[in-house]
């Protein structure tokens, strides 16, 4: 077959319904939900402390460009990624905007690629600060910098009582521009008062002792030590700009109590029925017949499955909502497919549409409720969708 016909036929395929991204199962994505949830979280800060939208992962599984977009209309003004590779496809993609990556990159290749693509990089040691200077001198440029301090979180950063001398050591060189000094909490979603002794308010009062020393010498750094939960539950976790990911998305990680900021889910995850089902009283339902028929029954198949991001430990537990209605999901969730009994709720047909996450009428399901069914964390199932699974941004 010569070359072009090939193309004719694949242009003809591509306005066949066949790729109708609505057509099994996907992901909706609300961008004006995280215009808004961004507004609001902007607000709140106020308008001296800077938000740095977090849109790793592919934007927590919502598709870091859309997400990068919207959250830099609704007053965002960094974007933090965790690798190299999400930092230049935000490029790539056209955005301009400056660009932290928190993750630790400790190549001499990686490094370069992220000074020529105008990413900014956090460096937790002396290492990867002098290789920076090296190619910076070399390509006759400025690398712009953050330097990581772990106050508790054990995780990256360097040691608090080094942070001093790191911090002089690298504004001595020349061909680096130290623009920021973080650090990142490690239970602001559960512990933070601001009285007591948590690891928050111990991470915090770190994090203060170590600006006191280096302010004297830079007051144009930017300070910046929360998260979500950090920059919901108290103010004087703010500094100079806060770093959210999970509330952008329209989860709160702080119980209702401390935070009642109106954040909107900003994810909804449907699928079709593909086939309906009747089946006798004692029927065993999909692999394991974990669930057995005590009636007459009445099954719809959906098609989405684990391999989806529809976490098999969920089987059993979750309602899909239709109508208004929630409507319980049987047996084991398959790779594939999952199986509805309807037999109470006649009116779903095949090719409609169900709703896992999202809103439907009065009812809703969000990220915080599959986690707790099955013991993880909303930022987890946010992030546990597939790729198979296309985004649509409404
Ligand atoms: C992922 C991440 C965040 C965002 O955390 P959320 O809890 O989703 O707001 C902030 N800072 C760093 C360093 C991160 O890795």
């Amino acid at each position: 077959m010569n070359p072009n016909s090939f193309v004719n036929l694949t242009n003809q395929y591509m306005s066949s319904t066949d790729f109708d991204p609505c057509q099994r199962a996907w992901i909706e994505i609300n961008s004006s939900a995280i215009e808004a949830n961004t507004q609001l979280i902007k607000e709140f800060v106020g308008p001296k402390c800077s938000l740095m939208a977090v849109v790793k992962a592919d934007g927590y599984g919502h598709g870091a460009e859309t997400v990068a977009r919207a959250a830099l209309l609704g007053g965002a003004n960094y974007l933090g990624v965790a690798t190299l590779k999400e930092g230049i496809d935000l490029r790539k993609a056209g955005l301009k905007c400056p660009i932290l990556i928190l993750g630790n990159l400790v190549s001499k290749n990686e490094l370069k690629a992220s000074l020529l693509w105008g990413l900014t990089v956090t460096l937790s040691s002396i290492r990867e600060a002098l290789i920076c200077q090296d190619i910076a001198e070399d390509c006759k440029k400025n690398f712009n910098v953050h330097i990581k301090v772990d106050t508790g979180m054990s995780r990256l950063g360097c040691d608090l009582q080094d942070a001093l001398s790191f911090c002089t050591e690298i504004e001595s060189l020349d061909n680096i521009h130290l623009e920021g000094v973080y650090s990142h909490l490690a239970s602001a979603d559960s512990d933070f008062d601001s009285k007591g002794d948590s690891v928050t308010s111990s991470q915090k009062n770190k994090f203060d002792t170590l600006i006191n020393s280096l302010s004297s010498k830079n007051d144009s750094l930017c300070f910046h030590l929360a998260n979500s939960a950090g920059t919901l539950c108290n103010n004087s976790l703010h500094y100079n700009m806060v770093r959210v990911g999970l509330a952008l998305y329209g989860q709160n990680p702080l119980p209702k109590a401390k935070s009642d900021l109106a954040l909107e889910p900003a994810m909804s995850v449907k699928a079709r029925v593909s086939l309906l089902r009747t089946v006798p009283k004692g029927t065993g339902v999909s692999y394991g017949h974990k669930f057995k028929t005590n009636r007459e029954s009445r099954l719809a198949v959906v098609g989405i499955g684990y391999a989806d991001g529809v976490s098999r430990a969920l089987s059993g537990k979750i309602s899909v909502m239709y109508n208004g209605k929630l409507i319980p999901q049987i047996g084991s969730i398959t790779m594939d497919q999952l199986v509805l009994d309807i037999t109470d709720y006649s009116d779903l047909k095949v090719g409609k549409i169900v709703t896992l996450l999202g809103k439907d009428g009065s009812n809703s399901v969000d990220a915080q409720l599959w986690s707790e069914m099955i013991g993880s964390i909303p930022w987890e199932i946010l992030c546990s969708f597939k790729n198979r699974l296309p985004r649509v941004v409404v």
